[in-house]
């Protein structure tokens, strides 16, 4: 994961957002990388890596020159491993005209193309929260202009009270994504950072809704996984509600973790109708600690101690 120093604002602030830190003018609380060329000795030293995700704020607030310095270097041979390139932005809603008619939209264009005929898997991972965002000309044909690149463009949105929780719309969603060409990717839990008490929605009933709203829609917009909490452990999935040895729980399970020996495990929490995310959660049958509750806190303590023996080496 990549946080491109120019890609640190956005082309507008949602109110829900946690990244708020950013824009407040906090320099401590940034996290940004600043130099395209450590990103590609980083990167050219560590063969192992496949995937490339550029974040923000929203990496598409560059100028195409600078997503440019970032990116083209990666169609080298030395690079070969990196085989696939995300980037995250809400451009699509936003400002479409990044890859309409802004000045630089078709080198922005072109440079798609380019990565895509050298052979990467280029995504971008597009943040939508209500099917309106997918009605304007102007959304269409950017829409349609990407996917002329072969780039693939996959939506991921949180669920936030007011806007969205209605399983209709995510329905309407799903489905106007589908018929775009869009593949629906995620379906987020509101985080517990931010503005959350306005937009926060219970595990319960976002469960409820996502279920809802994939009983309305076919097979082909069922991919959005979800309600999924993008948590310090790692992103934790509720599959549902249900009742084991007398007792209801919530049915949990990591699509990612810190250990990728946790990932596809299920895990059970004691159901509680209130809670929001996972640390309201209690494990379910008496049981003192989650299954990976020790190791996390283990690497936890490792990466500090990483952290700590930088700083008084740089000291
Ligand atoms: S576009 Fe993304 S990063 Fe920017 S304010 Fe909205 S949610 Fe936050």
């Amino acid at each position: 994961m990549f946080f491109p120093s120019q890609g640190q604002t956005c082309h507008s602030y949602c109110t829900f957002c946690f990244r708020w830190a950013q824009f407040v003018g906090d320099k401590a609380l940034r996290i940004a990388a600043s130099e395209a060329r450590m990103l590609h000795d980083y990167l050219r030293h560590h063969d192992e890596v496949t995937d490339l995700l550029f974040t923000g704020g929203d990496p598409m607030v560059m100028k195409t020159k600078h997503l440019q310095g970032y990116l083209e270097p990666l169609l080298a041979a030395d690079f070969d491993h990196i085989q696939t390139i995300r980037i995250g932005t809400k451009a699509l809603s936003f400002w479409p005209h990044r890859f309409l008619g802004a000045d630089d939209a078709d080198d922005l264009i072109r440079l798609l193309e380019r990565m895509v005929k050298a052979g990467k898997h280029v995504a971008l991972m597009a943040h939508y929260n209500h099917w309106r965002e997918l009605e304007t000309p102007a959304a269409r044909a950017a829409i349609q202009r990407i996917r002329a690149t072969g780039a693939v463009i996959r939506a991921q949105g949180p669920l936030i009270a007011h806007i969205n929780d209605d399983p209709a719309v995510w329905a309407r969603m799903w489905q106007t994504q589908v018929s775009l060409g869009i593949v629906p990717y995620y379906f987020f839990v509101e985080r517990d950072t931010g503005a959350r008490n306005y937009f926060e929605v219970p595990l319960a009933r976002a469960w409820q809704i996502y279920r809802e709203a994939m009983q309305q829609v076919s097979g082909l917009a069922r991919s959005a996984r979800g309600p999924s909490m993008s948590a310090s452990p790692g992103k934790v999935e509720v599959q549902g509600v249900a009742e084991i040895a007398g007792e209801k729980v919530f049915v949990l399970r990591f699509i990612q973790g810190r250990n990728p020996d946790w990932v596809q495990r299920p895990f059970f929490a004691r159901y509680d109708e209130q809670a929001t995310w996972l640390h309201h959660l209690k494990p379910a049958f008496g049981e003192e600690k989650w299954f990976w509750e020790d190791e996390y806190a283990a690497l936890r303590e490792a990466k500090l101690a990483i952290a700590d023996e930088g700083v008084s080496l740089a000291a």
